[in-house]
């Protein structure tokens, strides 16, 4: 069969240009590689506790996704968890006035909602290769399995979207706006602790001087029974030690949020995390890239120049609508 347009990456900007094309009645297929979706909406179970090890929170700027947000509230499957963090220097964080908004029972839960309206996603699905043939894509598979469509959609990070087009007649000029884009890496530690932590309200350290820019408290979050901890390393630092074996990152880690820990508390588990793309560095000014003469578009938080999961909302967006523009 041959669909109206197929989207690689089941992320946000994937699942909200799914939701556009469904909306308006087009036949459309999501393939991810991952167990489940959601991309770095990311949210992990240790025992009987919950943690976000990808996205933390998210911001909003625009009209655009304000409404989408709003319709969120309105359905309870996001909450205000803060309005700014404290660098660690004091107790209580000072609001700065902007609401920062999380997923209740963790972000991968918006993933997990917006999945529920569409028919057509495939996880554990490795995108290998794509053909353009006759005015049809065909998207193969890990097991040689090929998904045909008219439109194609490609939203993983953009170094990844790149290995699939030796088979695609793309322009010199785009390769080489797509190779312009760059994103950092990101070291993760997840710690489970038995015992209070001295993180300030509403449990949450943000310092982008250290290399440890982010400690969170899944618990003082809300999201989670059990207490567990999360701790973003800072791209610079990450890259440096990206292939170091995890129990050394885990150990320096631990050494670090001891002085965090209450009296008392102790580790009981940890697990490392190694985001090979986390945040865009550099970025694509527009909110997608349509691929010149082709009905290819590229689309993530790349793109748009936001970065983070409203750019990756806006670009999914977009997205959406110019596939709409393509199958008219
Ligand atoms: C550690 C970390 C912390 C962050 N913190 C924040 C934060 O606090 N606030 C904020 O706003 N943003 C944050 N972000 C960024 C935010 O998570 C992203 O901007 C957003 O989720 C990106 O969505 P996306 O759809 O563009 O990409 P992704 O979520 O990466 O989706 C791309 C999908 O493509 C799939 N894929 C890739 N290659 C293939 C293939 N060959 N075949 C099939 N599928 C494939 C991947 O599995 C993935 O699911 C953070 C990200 C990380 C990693």
């Amino acid at each position: 069969m041959v669909t109206d347009a197929l989207i690689v990456g089941a992320g946000l900007s994937g699942l909200i240009a799914a939701n556009k094309l469904h909306k308006a009645g087009k036949i459309v297929t999501v393939v991810d590689k991952g167990r489940s979706t959601g991309g770095r909406l990311a949210t992990r179970r240790i025992g009987d506790g919950i943690a976000d090890h990808g996205a933390q929170f998210f911001t909003v700027r625009t009209e655009t996704f304000r409404e989408q947000v709003d319709e969120w509230l309105a359905d309870d499957l996001v909450y205000v968890w803060g309005h700014g963090w404290s660098d660690g220097s004091l107790k209580r964080t000072q609001s700065d006035g902007h609401p920062r908004y999380a997923a209740k029972g963790g972000m991968n839960n918006i993933a997990k909602n917006l999945e529920e309206n569409l028919d057509n996603v495939h996880v554990n699905t490795f995108v290998t290769d794509v053909k353009w043939d006759s005015n049809i894509w065909h998207v193969i598979t890990h097991d040689g399995a090929s998904f045909d469509s008219k439109v194609l959609i490609l939203t993983p990070p953009v170094p990844q979207a790149l290995n699939l087009l030796n088979n695609v007649p793309m322009s010199d000029v785009n390769l080489a706006e797509l190779r312009r884009i760059e994103y950092g890496p990101c070291l993760c530690g997840l710690f489970v602790v038995d015992g209070d932590v001295n993180l300030p309200e509403p449990g949450a350290r943000q310092n982008f001087d250290d290399a440890i820019y982010w400690i969170a408290d899944n618990k003082a979050k809300g999201i989670s029974e059990e207490r567990i901890i999360t701790m973003h390393v800072e791209a610079r630092y990450s890259r440096v030690h990206y292939l170091d074996p995890d129990e050394t990152t885990l150990s320096y880690l631990a050494k670090e949020l001891q002085e965090y820990l209450g009296e008392g508390a102790t580790i009981q588990a940890s697990q490392l995390k190694k985001w090979r793309y986390s945040l865009p560095i550099t970025t694509y000014p527009r909110d997608i890239l349509q691929a010149a003469g082709l009905p290819l578009i590229f689309a993530g938080d790349a793109f748009g120049g936001r970065g983070r999961v409203e750019g990756a909302f806006m670009s999914g967006y977009a997205a959406g609508d110019t596939a709409l523009e393509l199958l008219k």
